[in-house]
């Protein structure tokens, strides 16, 4: 039997919850019963799948106080766990509305006349899900949804940071049939996700990038897919002539959501040296408007770091800056409230490229700001990373949209910041570099990372 696992709150640094992680036996019993139920899921057809993942929504409604209590318990933060809920059934009703074009095989014709040609789409039966802590619930669900839409079961594993959702949302998926028998969600650490690679037919990794080199070592040692959304350290641009007001308000909300606790959060900021006081006042006035919800976990936009490790990461890298030259022009301390760990809004300034915190992902609410002067210097700057999530730039238009092009990353921002889900059903990205690996988690590429595809291809009797 795995050993127990003690659960930090993230409020109080208290252990006051604990999970038991099934034997493998014990998992390797539950996740054959996902895999015997797929062939009924699949018999059930699109529409009835889609009936079921409705109801999944209503079940989390009946199920919300619960679901957004446990939430809020395993990540210190309020608002981003009503979000989190509601983009669940926001995710779901999206696709859902769009599954049938999504999933509609490709039938073609044979150049050989001779020959009928049919392309079908056939699910994989189980799919592991093995998710990280800063969204828990979203992030065991994204992918999830499509997967189960596609016809394939699905066995997710949420990191062990933050497991309190997972009791009230299975309670949830319990009152759906036949949902129920399709969907399961475990408890436990590294060891019960290795045990999820070995005992289901692809997985779908978001975390870290060591740890995402292990999942892909793994699987390829079976031969089974994997798809990796790993870290990243996404840089924004400031062209000359943006306002550097619209600039500061878009930085700082890219820095900030869930407290910099995002993979494609603003990690560098790159500012044309013409506008750099000017923006820089104005992100400064903007993050010392934040509030850390120390007091009370509605008052605030700033939550507690939801991980205590991470809190040693920020103040090392924020150590470093100092050490190298940087100036922290607010914030720049981990502060301590009740045994909770909150990282103040910090701004810092005079930085250079070669300090961790503009190599490393920070996963904090810490706005580095640099200088620049011409446009190849901000693409070079921009491009000196591992990673390549996304990136932000604010400024003229087509001049932006040029200079984004030449970024490595997947995702451009142009004058907002991370705008992808509000574009609908089939827009596609890729993570570069060592964000990630493997097709698109958005738009139609979504489904297909659960199906395979088969030629049927039949001689035509000769008098046809
Ligand atoms: P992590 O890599 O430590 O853990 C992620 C998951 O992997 C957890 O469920 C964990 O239990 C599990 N795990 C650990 N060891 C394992 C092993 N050997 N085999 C299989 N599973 C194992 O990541 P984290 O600290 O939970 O999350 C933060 C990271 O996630 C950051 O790097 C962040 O950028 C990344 N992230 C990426 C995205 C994205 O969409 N690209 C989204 C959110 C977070």
């Amino acid at each position: 039997m795995p050993l127990p696992i003690d659960v930090r709150n993230p409020r109080t640094g208290a252990i006051d919850h604990r999970i038991q992680p099934l034997d493998f036996d014990a998992l390797s019993a539950r996740v054959a019963r996902l895999r015997n139920a797929q062939r009924h899921w699949v018999g059930i057809g699109l529409q009835g799948r889609i009936a079921a993942m409705l109801a999944l929504c209503d079940a989390v409604d009946r199920h919300y106080q619960p679901i957004l209590a446990a939430l809020s318990a395993d990540t210190g933060r309020h608002e981003w766990s009503v979000n989190e809920i509601e983009g669940l059934k926001g995710i779901t009703r999206m696709r859902c509305a769009t599954a049938e074009a999504a999933l509609a095989a490709a039938t073609g014709d044979s150049s050989d006349p001779t020959l009928r040609f049919q392309q079908q789409y056939v699910p994989y039966e189980v799919a592991g899900i093995i998710s990280p802590w800063n969204y828990p619930l979203i992030l065991a669900m994204i992918d999830a949804i499509c997967a189960l839409l596609a016809g394939t079961a699905v066995a997710i594993k949420p990191s062990e940071v933050t497991p309190r959702f997972i009791a009230p949302f299975l309670a949830a998926v319990a009152e759906v049939e036949p949902l129920r028998d399709v969907l399961d969600v475990f408890e436990g650490g590294g060891e019960t996700g290795g045990w999820i690679i070995d005992l289901t037919d692809v997985t779908v990794f978001t975390g870290s990038v060591p740890t995402g080199r292990k999942v892909q070592e793994r699987a390829a040692a079976q031969f089974k897919p994997v798809f990796l959304e790993l870290g990243g350290s996404d840089p924004a641009v400031i062209l000359p002539g943006a306002d550097a007001d619209t600039a500061a308000e878009i930085v700082v909300r890219g820095a900030t959501e869930n407290s910099g606790q995002l993979c494609c959060a603003v990690e560098r900021v790159y500012a044309h040296e013409s506008l750099l006081a000017d923006f820089t006042d104005r992100v400064v006035a903007r993050m010392q408007a934040l509030k850390m919800n120390t007091d009370r976990i509605d008052d605030g936009e700033l939550g507690p770091i939801i991980f205590a490790r991470q809190a040693d990461i920020l103040r090392a890298q924020i150590d470093d800056a100092i050490a190298r030259g940087a100036r922290v022009l607010t914030g720049g301390k981990i502060v301590e409230h009740a045994g909770g760990l909150w990282c103040e809004p910090t701004v810092l300034a005079d930085v250079t490229q070669d300090m961790a915190i503009m190599r490393d992902e920070t996963f904090g609410p810490i706005v580095p700001i640099m200088a620049y002067r011409t446009e190849d210097e901000a693409v070079a700057l921009a491009n000196d990373t591992a990673f390549g999530l996304s990136a932000t730039v604010i400024g003229d238009e087509a001049r932006a949209v040029e200079l984004g092009s030449r970024i490595n990353a997947g995702g451009l921002w142009v004058n907002d910041f991370d705008t992808m889900g509000g574009v609908g059903a089939r827009a596609e990205k890729n993570a570069f570099g060592q964000s990630g690996m493997g097709g698109s988690r958005y738009g139609y590429g979504g489904f297909l990372r659960f199906l395979r595809k088969k030629a049927i291809v039949v001689r035509k009797a000769r008098s046809a």
